[in-house]
């Protein structure tokens, strides 16, 4: 709660500073947009590893032709996810910007990240009037290890800015699961599987859009789509910051 308490007010401070000062592009150090707003210069806006052509399911990059298709994998695999879109590749400066917010608790970075989805999913969000954004949850534990949550603080502002709902209690995480980093795909499932269960208080919404930061084999994702399937709910898909390749 303290932690949270302290996000909320450094948030609030860091905001009031941004309306004080131009911005400032975090990569390169330059002057940002004004027009925007943004924390990034127009150069290193068009330097962005965007991830326009991808597989529908994985959103692992595809030739122009083959975008919005199922890549060989895909095809032939079954998955509880029926869409992912990953806004973009998890290359230069994501790699950095997303840490940054993960780990520093960098402010400017998540309000980039934020703002740069946003702009990405507009469209998408357009067409899911009826979904609601649901944070990969973290454990417990962990939330008290790093002292805050960033999937829960993407899909915050994520909705708010894109008009959705938001149901940030609908899955919870009650299991520990080792760390994830140096397992292989089928470890990294078997890890997971009964990690995540479905709050069943409520009405369980029919559509549900997964948000987290960063998508690595997609098994998180695959393990939390398959329990809220298998709570009722009709529809589920992911989007992501950034997609590991
Ligand atoms: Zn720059
Ligand atoms: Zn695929």
């Amino acid at each position: 709660m303290k932690d949270s308490v302290n996000f909320s007010v450094r948030h609030w401070v860091d905001g009031a500073l941004h309306h004080l000062w131009p911005p400032t592009c975090i990569v390169c150090g330059l002057a940002g947009d004004v027009a925007s707003g943004r924390d990034l210069c127009p150069a290193c806006y068009d330097a962005l590893p965007w991830n326009r052509h991808a597989c529908r399911r994985c959103a692992l990059s595809l030739s122009k032709d083959d975008a919005g298709g199922l890549c060989g994998a895909c095809l032939v695999s079954q998955s509880a996810l029926e869409a992912v879109t990953a806004c973009f590749a998890y290359a230069a400066p994501l790699d950095r910007l997303l840490p940054m917010f993960k780990f520093h608790q960098s402010m400017a970075a998540g309000r980039l990240a934020v703002g740069l989805m946003a702009e990405t999913l507009l469209q998408a969000a357009l067409a899911a009037r009826d979904a609601a954004l649901v944070p990969i949850p973290l454990h417990r534990q962990r939330l008290r290890q790093r002292g805050y949550d960033q999937a829960l603080e993407l899909a915050r502002p994520l909705a708010r800015q894109l008009q959705l709902r938001l149901a940030p209690d609908l899955l919870a995480r009650p299991k520990v699961t080792g760390a994830q980093s140096r397992l292989d795909k089928v470890a990294r499932q078997r890890n997971l599987s009964g990690a995540f269960v479905v709050n069943q208080a409520g009405i369980v919404p029919p559509h549900v859009i997964l948000i987290d930061d960063v998508m690595t084999t997609g098994a998180t994702l695959e393990s939390a789509a398959q329990a809220l399937r298998a709570a009722g709910v009709a529809k589920v898909e992911a989007w992501v910051c950034a997609r590991v390749a």
